[in-house]
């Protein structure tokens, strides 16, 4: 029988560490919302190797005295909660005296303190969790921990610790989630000994400015409300400063960053039909509530809460946001504004900027007569009486497609080109995977019938019967049966392989801009651009330094001359901060040459020539991986002539 036995102190803490401390961010938030609740008005952070090396956090609080000192670093032991009944109004950060105890036992751990009253502080070390005695110390009032080689003695989890670039990322975004909401209180934060941050106590809005980029904070819709004893205020942007995902949103309950689905739900719906699908909105919403309304603990880092009414606190803040955007005309401010935006949505508002930007990047591109996309469309052949192609039972790798499937019919057999089995064209396709049931026991044969079809196939001027159908849509006859190709995502795929082809000869001439472009970017934007100076400038992106927030952008490829050379920055920004590890030089490439070829590209609902969907069906032989956008959306599907036979019992 296994014997039950007590574990030890040092075992408890490190159960207690794994929880709460998961990499050298989780210590930094940790101090600082101890320095915070100290009453602090000043916290100067700084930290070495992305925290791994080196967590220091001095503050101006009320500090503790030597006899406390022990007990500080004790699990379990608090100054902000005495009895059980506090939990449920807890008004600090922190309560639960875990983190010090914690921390000290996977660290090197230095705390030296001082309170007001008395002459000299006092100073403690831990190591691993065996301490130290408290000595006196001459030093400020207020606080100052230094934790050095987090991680030392459990090793799994140090070596879990992404690059230094990440965890430094994740320190700042720590970092930032205490300031924002406490704006008052002056922040420095030093990596390395370069000074990131220097947040001296100001107003909400430009803490807010500060921390997140100018070019986020310029145009927020300020919002706020009050309802049966609920406070919203806070700011949210405008549309046009959409992200591609959600970090840049934040939530905030009494002073506390926290994550709350529903409510970031609740943000969604309220900007539905403003962004479109894939974008996510900016905002930074600070709720104010009684304690007792809400329960912080649930969660080990408190980032979730349970609030008494959820429902409630939901159509609030729906209700909040729908009522403001109702009373701020947003598209007219789109059509302003919409010289300077960014998105595919603002291009759609210039269509001649477009155009010209379309024209240009395609003759950079073009290596032989290609000319799709280029010519202003002239008759566009619109098929809106006939019948719509109404495939069932797309499935699989159709990348949520948004063909319906009729739940009572059999599923029509769908290949995407991709398929072995499926070579229209020989020498352009790449291996990928079927979208049709990989169980499906026709792949021998269709190969055999496309192989047969080739010469046949090769031999006729490419679909001469294909026509465009909805503005959107090529229907084309294939080998084997009917082609349905998306035209922005094949034209897309096209212009990307063109481009990518001209970089890989080294065809890219640099610009050089004649006043450098300033670009406002947030801290770890500017600490990602900079980590990866070398590889942007091997694209043509070269950017420099220049003091506080901002860098500079010196030069651009010059094939890309009607893209703001800040948008190329951000684009690739984007992309650098939202992989886990740094991304290679390819990676870059592809998601900068992406990015080109998505605007470049004709649009869903533009019309299309008959010259022109022929010279894009034939470019499509040629790009090596035609069926899928550079997004990974398939760009052509396939209904077998044998299946719709079937559908049609014809067979
Ligand atoms: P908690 O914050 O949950 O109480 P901690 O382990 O973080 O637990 O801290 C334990 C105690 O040490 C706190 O309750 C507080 O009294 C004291 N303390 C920690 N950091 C500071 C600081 N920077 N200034 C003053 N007191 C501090
Ligand atoms: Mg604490």
């Amino acid at each position: 029988m296994p014997k039950i036995h007590q574990l030890s102190q040092s075992i408890i803490n490190k159960i207690a560490a794994g929880e709460v401390i998961e990499r050298p961010a989780s210590v930094v938030k940790e101090l600082v919302e101890n320095a915070v609740d100290a009453g602090a008005t000043r916290v100067d952070i700084a930290v070495e190797g992305g925290g791994r090396d080196m967590i220091r956090v001095v503050d101006n609080g009320c500090g503790i005295g030597l006899e406390q000192l022990p007990l500080a670093i004790a699990s379990h032991a608090t100054s902000k909660i005495a009895t059980a009944d506090d939990l449920f109004s807890v008004g600090t950060l922190g309560f639960r005296g875990e983190a010090l105890a914690s921390i000290a036992e996977i660290s090197r751990f230095v705390i030296r303190s001082r309170t007001p009253d008395s002459a000299e502080g006092a100073e403690m070390e831990v190591v691993g969790g065996n301490a130290s005695p408290a000595t006196p110390q001459g030093c400020p009032v207020g606080t100052m921990i230094e934790v050095h080689n987090l991680f030392f003695n459990t090793p799994v989890r140090r070596k879990f610790l992404k690059t230094t670039q990440t965890e430094f990322g994740h320190v700042s975004e720590a970092v930032s989630r205490i300031a924002m909401p406490h704006p008052r209180v002056h922040f420095t934060l030093r990596h390395n000994n370069r000074l990131v941050h220097e947040l001296p106590s100001e107003t909400l809005l430009e803490r807010i400015g500060r921390l997140a980029g100018k070019q986020a904070s310029e145009h927020l819709i300020p919002v706020e409300s009050e309802h049966e004893g609920v406070r919203l205020s806070g700011y949210v942007a405008h549309p046009r400063e959409s992200r591609s995902n959600a970090k840049s949103q934040y939530l905030f309950l009494n002073g506390r960053h926290i994550r709350d689905r529903a409510l970031q739900h609740a943000l969604a719906e309220a900007y539905r039909g403003l962004l479109t699908t894939g974008r996510y909105p900016v905002a930074f919403l600070f709720l104010e509530m009684p304690a007792e309304m809400v329960d912080v603990n649930v969660h080990p880092t408190k980032l979730e809460v349970r609030f008494q009414d959820g429902g409630r606190l939901y159509s609030h803040l729906l209700g909040t946001l729908r009522t403001k955007f109702l009373s701020t005309d947003m598209t007219t401010h789109v059509e302003l504004h919409g010289d300077s935006a960014e998105s595919e949505r603002d291009d759609a508002h210039d269509p001649d900027a477009t155009a010209k930007f379309r024209q240009q990047v395609i003759d950079w591109a073009k290596t032989d007569d290609f000319t799709t996309g280029a010519d202003a469309p002239s008759s566009g052949v619109s098929v809106h009486e006939s019948q719509p192609v109404r495939p069932v039972g797309a499935r699989g790798a159709s990348g949520g497609g948004s063909f319906g499937s009729s739940p009572s019919r059999a599923p029509l057999q769908l290949h995407s080109l991709d398929s072995p089995a499926f070579r229209p064209y020989p020498g352009g396709a790449r291996g990928g995977t079927a979208i049709a049931d990989p169980a499906s026991s026709d792949v021998e044969g269709d190969a055999d019938v496309s192989a047969s079809s080739e010469k046949h196939w090769r031999a006729d001027p490419p679909h001469t019967n294909a026509i465009q159908v909805h503005d959107r849509y090529i229907v084309a006859e294939g080998p084997e049966g009917l082609l349905v190709i998306d035209q922005h995502a094949l034209h897309e795929r096209i212009l990307f392989e063109k481009f990518k082809a001209r970089l890989e000869e080294g065809r890219v001439d640099t610009q050089n801009l004649l006043i450098p472009e300033p670009v406002d970017l947030s801290a770890p934007e500017r600490e990602a651009a900079l980590e990866h100076r070398e590889t942007l400038a091997s694209l043509g992106l070269k950017i420099e330094p220049f003091g506080g927030e901002t860098i500079l952008v010196t030069s651009y490829p010059s094939f890309l001359a009607n893209v703001k050379p800040e948008e190329l920055l951000r684009t690739v920004i984007e992309r650098i901060m939202t992989q886990e590890k740094s991304p290679s030089l390819v990676e870059l490439t592809d998601g900068l040459l992406e990015t080109m070829a998505c605007k470049a590209a004709i649009k869903a609902g533009d019309p299309l020539s008959p010259e022109e969907i022929d010279s894009l069906l034939a470019e499509r032989a040629k790009a090596p991986d035609e069926h899928h956008c550079p997004h990974g959306r398939p760009s052509v599907l396939v209904f077998p002539c044998d299946e719709l036979d079937k559908r049609f019992k014809r067979t």
